[in-house]
């Protein structure tokens, strides 16, 4: 067990026997009497590391052989740029949908290099849920559809898909391997891996294949996904000790029964703890029923004296990780793959204890 329950957002909570493997590993890989941050990425060993990683995500994410899987540097940050730079092509425009600050953060982008439909927003009501397909005012010219399918900072997480004819590229970050998806419905997907895959400083990118050729010829070569994929990820150099944490991540995810069995477990944890949410009036869980996140949950005391107690007295009980962020404040639970159902019963049990203590 770890020393502590780690709720982190991002970097997270990491699966105790992966880091026990990289332990072992770190000095030397696999009889090659190297680190594998030595090794060159163009050796033999470097490529069936990146090559069992990406297999690995193909493997549980039944990833078709339509679609791409990329490693990239620059987080999922970068890809709120590359995304709008290599997919709408000149004078064209793209539908996004607004969730909260990670989906605003690509609409920004995305504005600054061309145009932006904003097909729905839920500014107005606080960002408390996703929308209803039936809401989204969709153009028919759009390139694609962007959605933030898990808002990280306000717990907001998506359940259906709305029926395009774009493409939809989705932001899932801090939901990939949580849940089981149909990649064939995505154009693309993105993901910086330090939520549930690995550690920061690396993003992967699951594209369709025959998106990758739409690019300008003005974008940059290192931008575009076309060079990444002529190049199976070592155009440059990649984070290659990032990729084998993801590969080792992939090992672990497989170990655990895949991401079906894993899903199961996420629904537990996340019920489990909402359900100590609605219990009382003490608890406030801003984001509506149906949009509730499974991996970010995220709540409010009556004042922000009384927040700042729970964070610090549940410090004291071994609990890390839970203040909410900086731009929202109020408290938040990360509940990624990586954390185990006893740190969820724990907090559960933390909070019964300090409503009686402070209610
Ligand atoms: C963390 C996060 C990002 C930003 O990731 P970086 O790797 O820091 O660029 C973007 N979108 C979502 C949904 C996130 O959770």
């Amino acid at each position: 067990m770890a020393s502590v329950f780690n709720f982190n957002a991002g970097p997270a909570a990491m699966p105790r026997a992966v880091l026990e493997k990289a332990q072992i590993e770190l000095m030397e890989n696999a009889g090659t009497g190297m680190s594998v941050m030595e090794m060159s990425h163009r050796s033999k060993e470097f490529r069936e590391i990146i090559d069992n990683a990406a297999s690995g995500v193909r493997r549980l994410l039944r990833v078709p052989e339509t679609h791409a899987i990329l490693f990239l540097q620059g987080g999922a940050s970068l890809q709120f740029a590359m995304v709008p730079m290599n997919l709408r092509r000149p004078g064209k425009s793209a539908d996004y949908v607004d969730t909260g600050v990670w989906a605003s953060k690509a609409i920004r982008e995305a504005q600054i290099t061309g145009r932006v439909n904003v097909a729905w927003s839920g500014q107005e009501d606080g960002y408390s849920r996703a929308p209803k397909p039936s809401e989204l005012s969709l153009r028919s010219d759009a390139e694609y559809l962007h959605i933030c399918s898990n808002e990280t900072i306000g717990g907001v997480q998506w359940t259906g898909l709305p029926e395009t004819e774009a493409p939809i590229v989705a932001d899932m970050s801090s939901e990939i391997l949580s849940r089981v998806i149909d990649v064939s419905r995505f154009g693309l997907i993105y993901a910086g891996t330090q939520k549930n895959l690995g550690p920061s400083g690396l993003a992967i990118v699951i594209i369709r294949k025959d998106l990758a050729e739409r690019a300008p010829k003005d974008v940059p070569i290192i931008l575009r996904y076309s060079t990444h994929i002529a190049d199976g990820s070592l155009y440059n150099t990649p984070n290659t000790w990032g990729v084998y944490m993801v590969r080792l991540i992939c090992d672990w995810t497989e170990a655990q029964g895949g991401v079906r069995t894993i899903q199961e477990l996420n629904e537990k944890k996340a019920a489990a703890l909402y359900a100590a949410l609605d219990s009382s009036s003490f608890w406030l869980c801003p984001v509506e029923k149906e949009s509730r996140s499974t991996m970010n949950v995220v709540w409010r005391l009556s004042s922000e004296a009384l927040e700042d107690r729970f964070v610090t007295d549940a410090e004291k009980e071994g609990l890390f990780g839970l203040r909410g962020h900086r731009i929202s404040g109020g408290i938040r639970a990360s509940i990624y793959n990586a954390v185990p159902p006893e740190a969820v019963d724990t907090l559960v049990s933390f909070m019964k204890e300090f409503e009686r203590r402070n209610g």
